[in-house]
């Protein structure tokens, strides 16, 4: 009866629902979210203390259900029954998220919830209990990982409760926690854009265990992509790109960059050959296209990756360190550092 790819394990304790709805801490004139109220076990609960539900169900038939549990009471025209996938769904604004979380969509439901322009006030959701792990992780923990960043970033988080696999029917393969967000709000939020932030901790934690300079440095379609950003970003505030000076050393060529000229550069012959130095997708078609092109473009993915260099090495001084190392403060003056120098990530 029950879908698993779905992740439906409906929750058969009732201390356990009653406790979730008891640690949001509801006010009578919450709007509440609930993500996957399945047979509706929670969704009465939370009725009981707010004004408002809005229920978003993705299977037919668990709408149903829930729909169903308050038909002809007086608590029907309080709950909004939404059928559909919480990821894609446009969401109205609301007080309070309650969920027992559908453990396929816990990661992309916490980036949601923390990137909303107004973030609800609390957030009491249960997940199996490695993802709440994760939630919480410090630097140095195994489980440290983007997310642990990001949620820890942008919100308070606590763990709350140990729920065992035996309080769901059919029981999961492994045991859950609930743990409560409380998105930083007003003057506490962080005045950088998330998707910024997200971007280059994206970049960060491709090689968790790497160092971040084998992360940027080494890592040539990350190099490419900034130096598309890098490109636009100057198109947009009117910056010629062409008017800094650098000089790279890329161990056995020289290449040198004076105003729009390059002075001195490897031979163009050298990209047939996977120049490390240059971007994939440059194919030239003539020689003397080749020539030319392969100066402009070798130019500012230079300047780009000198630029990166000098935020590693000189700026932050991070460039050995490794992501799973690094915290929070770590993070932000890396993300301060690249933007100072004109390198953004959204
Ligand atoms: N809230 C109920 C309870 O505690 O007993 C059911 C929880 S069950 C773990 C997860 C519910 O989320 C299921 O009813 C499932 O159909 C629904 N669901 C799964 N993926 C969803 C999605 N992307 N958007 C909205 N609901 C989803």
């Amino acid at each position: 009866k029950f879908s698993k790819d779905f992740g439906q394990h409906i929750l058969k304790n009732p201390g356990i629902a009653e406790a979730i709805v008891n640690k949001a801490y509801l006010k009578p004139t919450d709007t509440v979210l609930e993500v996957g109220p399945g047979t509706g076990n929670l969704t009465v609960k939370i009725l009981e203390q707010a004004k408002k539900v809005i229920a978003v169900e993705m299977d037919p038939r668990m709408a149903a259900e829930t729909t169903k549990r308050v038909q002809g009471k007086p608590e029907q025209k309080r709950l909004e029954v939404l059928l559909g996938d919480v990821i894609k769904t446009e969401l109205p604004s609301f007080d309070v998220c309650i969920s027992n979380t559908p453990y396929q969509i816990s990661s992309p439901l916490v980036f949601k919830l923390l990137s909303l322009p107004n973030p609800p006030r609390t957030c009491v959701l249960m997940f199996q209990r490695e993802f709440a792990l994760r939630l919480t992780a410090r630097p140095d923990d195994p489980l440290y990982c983007r997310l642990s960043v990001n949620a820890q970033f942008w919100a308070r988080i606590t763990h709350i409760l140990k729920v065992g696999r035996n309080n769901f029917r059919p029981p999961p393969q492994v045991d859950s926690s609930v743990v409560r967000i409380e998105p930083k709000l007003g003057s506490e939020r962080p005045n950088i854009s998330f998707e910024e932030w997200d971007g280059m901790l994206r970049i960060c934690f491709n090689r968790r265990n790497k160092t971040l300079r084998a992360s940027w440095l080494g890592n040539k379609p990350v190099l490419q992509l900034l130096e598309r950003n890098y490109r636009l970003w100057c198109a947009t505030n009117d910056i010629p790109v062409d008017d800094e000076q650098i000089m790279v050393d890329n161990d056995d060529e020289t290449w040198e960059v004076v105003g729009d000229e390059v002075v001195s550069a490897p031979p163009a012959m050298d990209i047939d050959e996977e120049d490390d130095a240059l971007p994939s997708f440059f194919q030239p078609e003539t020689q003397v296209e080749k020539t030319k092109s392969h100066k402009s473009f070798a130019k500012v993915y230079l300047l780009v990756k000198e630029k990166v260099r000098r935020v590693l090495e000189d700026v932050t001084d991070l460039a050995d360190k490794r992501s799973g190392k690094c915290d929070e403060n770590d993070f932000l003056r890396l993300l301060q550092a690249f933007n100072a120098e004109g390198i953004h990530f959204s």
